[in-house]
């Protein structure tokens, strides 16, 4: 498959030295997104005719509307894609006929799970990180200084190891991609062991004991960790709690 090349935002995100270079540039993605979807644009009726049959997952939705802007645009589009839900499930109907048939209930099931699973911000952030992935791979291969970079990242966090290690497979072959995916591998090992070593820290510090010692980068070994194995990007937070304050 050919993938358009976007080495700008990959240069820029592997400047910053992020837990997960793709989680970042797939919330910016998905930043994007929902920006547009709440733009005028998605007025446009070929656009408004997918909104309608896909719609968008629980997190989406829920990132739509906690934006907090243009709500009148998001109630148009929500109501013609609930009309079409009705038209399609037309639960109405099924009332008498599902009842008593193990068939039919599962075919109602599959749709019910087919409206939540679909989503037009997570399939245009899908085909965004591939072309990333595709990429990152590119720019390990054709540019030394991006190989080198690449080598003194983090590596990538669970969730997005896979797209990597399968672009690796598209996009190179023989030693290469055995190199690509060693030094992969072994980088993503090296900050999992370090994220786990600062949560033993991190859990450490909440003994009474220890209450008074100040915090180095540790404070995040939380949100860090849940991030590599989740690739979610996690805001910090400070809890107040009387029984393990540590005054920061
Ligand atoms: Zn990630
Ligand atoms: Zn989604």
């Amino acid at each position: 498959m050919k993938y358009e090349l976007e080495t700008i935002p990959i240069w820029d995100t592997y400047t910053t030295d992020p837990h997960c270079p793709l989680c970042t540039l797939e919330k910016k993605a998905e930043n994007t997104y929902i920006g547009f979807f709440l733009g005028n644009s998605v007025m446009n009726p070929e656009l408004r005719v997918q909104v309608n049959r896909t719609g968008f997952c629980p997190d989406h939705y829920a990132g739509l509307y906690n934006r907090g802007e243009n709500r009148h645009g998001l109630g148009l589009i929500t109501q013609t894609h609930l009309k079409q839900v009705r038209e399609t499930l037309s639960l109405g109907k099924q009332a008498g006929v599902v009842r008593g048939s193990a068939k039919k209930l599962a075919a109602l099931l599959k749709k019910l799970t087919k409206i939540e699973e679909q989503c037009m911000i997570c399939d245009r952030m899908g085909n965004t990180l591939k072309r990333y992935a595709f990429t990152i791979v590119h720019l390990w291969k054709k540019d030394s200084s991006f190989r080198e970079k690449y080598s003194r990242s983090r590596g990538v966090c669970l969730h997005h190891l896979p797209i990597l290690l399968s672009m690796s497979q598209e996009a190179l072959q023989g030693g290469e991609q055995e190199r690509f995916i060693r030094t992969t591998l072994e980088l993503t090992d090296k900050y999992l062991e370090k994220a786990e070593n600062d949560l033993l820290v991190f859990t450490g510090k909440y003994g009474f004991e220890k209450a008074n010692e100040s915090w180095g980068e540790e404070r995040f070994a939380l949100i860090t960790s849940i991030q590599k194995l989740t690739g979610k990007l996690l805001k910090i937070q400070y809890i107040i709690d009387n029984t393990t304050a540590h005054g920061d």
